[in-house]
């Protein structure tokens, strides 16, 4: 069968455009010449907007996209014989080709297992306590997910549980946050009651995934962890001459709360899909969607069917286990879409 073109598709939030108001903020940018690397109005004014965000006087950086972001963040909170503590599914073990482990010159990702692609403070504390010894890399730094790559949300509760154990334990606390909107808008918590108030030293936070072209910050809410970070990112590749369109772009965003307003819309189109799926034989939810993804167990043969009317979606996590993202412009149509096509290849 002849694979049919799509305008929309499941397969990534980053499958999607960019959405009106971060290209018209770039566009009000576009209008004269402004002074590079950063010394720009726009950076500073988005900078600004992200300190009044967090309710605090935090340190921004403006980098082309979250890998970056990581693992830069990442190797300015540890050295090369350190460790980094994550989930075993998280995107910096699994999706960022080591960088993490490159940009800290070796410092090794060790992986704890959790429920729902969350850790918890029992495996944090068995890890740190599994060796203590000269021979081990030392444990340094906590990595969340929020959302998680399971399309989970860490409560705020668990999310200062696992700060606790971190001041505690006298490590670092990073938080990938390629879908803090999503998270933020579906907890109901503020920005900074998910990040500092509950421990987070440095947050990466996502705009490609919201509806931005690209363009990702790390904010340190301790400035004297952002020492020397703009030699770090400029070595990197990350210091962008034009910055001004990575930075104003984040004013559009973060206007009128549009950055929520388009996550909440991407979560309750998962929601919906979520809901469709659950009416289908055959077809399992794997984890609470929470955020804007729907992980669902489908059979093999209505995989194939679904592809061959032209959907894409990943199967990465385990046997049978699809993955479909909404998105800032996911419609309605679209979920019904594709629901319809589900039942009509499940007989149902
Ligand atoms: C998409 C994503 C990133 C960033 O990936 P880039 O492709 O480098 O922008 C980081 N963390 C998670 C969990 C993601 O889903």
């Amino acid at each position: 069968m002849q694979t049919r073109s799509r305008k929309r598709q499941f397969a990534s939030d980053n499958y999607s455009g960019v959405c009106p108001e971060a290209l018209e903020a770039m566009q009000r940018a576009n209008c004269d010449h402004e002074p590079s690397y950063g010394e720009d109005q726009w950076t500073a004014l988005a900078a600004d907007s992200i300190r009044e965000l967090f309710e605090t006087d935090c340190e921004v950086f403006f980098v082309f996209n979250g890998t970056a972001a990581n693992s830069l963040a990442l190797s300015s909170l540890s050295q090369s014989y350190h460790s980094i503590l994550c989930h075993r599914s998280a995107h910096v073990e699994t999706d960022e080709c080591g960088a993490p482990e490159f940009f800290s010159n070796g410092t090794k990702v060790l992986l704890l297992d959790g429920e729902d692609g969350k850790i918890n403070v029992s495996s944090i504390h068995r890890m740190v306590k599994r060796r203590t010894d000269i021979h081990y890399p030392k444990p340094q730094v906590i990595s969340v997910t929020q959302s998680t790559e399971l399309g989970t949300l860490y409560t705020s509760e668990e999310i200062g549980e696992i700060g606790a154990v971190a001041s505690e334990l006298g490590l670092k606390y990073h938080m990938d946050g390629a879908r803090f909107a999503n998270a933020v808008t579906a907890s109901g918590k503020s920005p900074a009651e998910l990040t500092w108030k509950a421990g987070v030293d440095v947050l990466c936070f996502g705009g490609a995934k919201n509806g931005m072209a690209l363009g990702d910050l790390v904010v340190f809410f301790k400035p004297e962890l952002a020492n020397e970070f703009d030699y770090r990112c400029k070595q990197a590749g990350q210091l962008a001459s034009k910055m001004r369109f990575l930075a104003a772009p984040w004013l559009g965003m973060l206007k009128d709360q549009v950055w929520l307003k388009y996550a909440s819309h991407a979560n309750r189109m998962a929601s919906l899909l979520a809901d469709g799926f659950r009416s289908i034989p055959d077809f399992k939810i794997l984890f609470p969607p929470q955020a804007n993804a729907v992980f669902v167990e489908i059979p093999s043969a209505i995989q194939e069917g679904l592809k061959s009317r032209g959907w894409k979606f990943y199967n990465f996590i385990g046997e049978g286990g699809c993955r479909f993202m909404a998105s800032w412009d996911t419609e309605e149509s679209d979920v019904n879409a594709l629901l319809t096509d589900a039942n009509s290849l499940a007989g149902s």
